[in-house]
């Protein structure tokens, strides 16, 4: 179910399409990536727009990754030492 009128690709000047994609973030050197997220797609670069909806939704995903990935960097570093 797309929400919207579909955005226009500002580059191409293409509709572009509502389908699955990958949301990515980064945060203090961690990035992380959530396949599978619906979103705006440009047919011809492939450049996402994300819903404020979906971002809103992932936001709270996206902190316990960044949380976990950094316990697991903390913990390696522990061991490295
Ligand atoms: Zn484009």
């Amino acid at each position: 179910m797309a929400p919207k009128p579909a955005p226009i690709c500002g580059q191409y000047n293409k509709k572009k399409e509502w389908r699955p994609t990958v949301f990515a973030y980064s945060e203090d050197g961690i990035s992380v990536h959530v396949p599978n997220v619906y979103a705006w797609v440009c047919p011809e670069d492939a450049e996402a727009s994300f819903t404020h909806e979906t971002a809103d939704a992932l936001i709270v995903t996206l902190r316990e990754l960044v949380e976990t990935a950094k316990r697991a960097k903390a913990r390696r570093s522990v061991l490295t030492e």
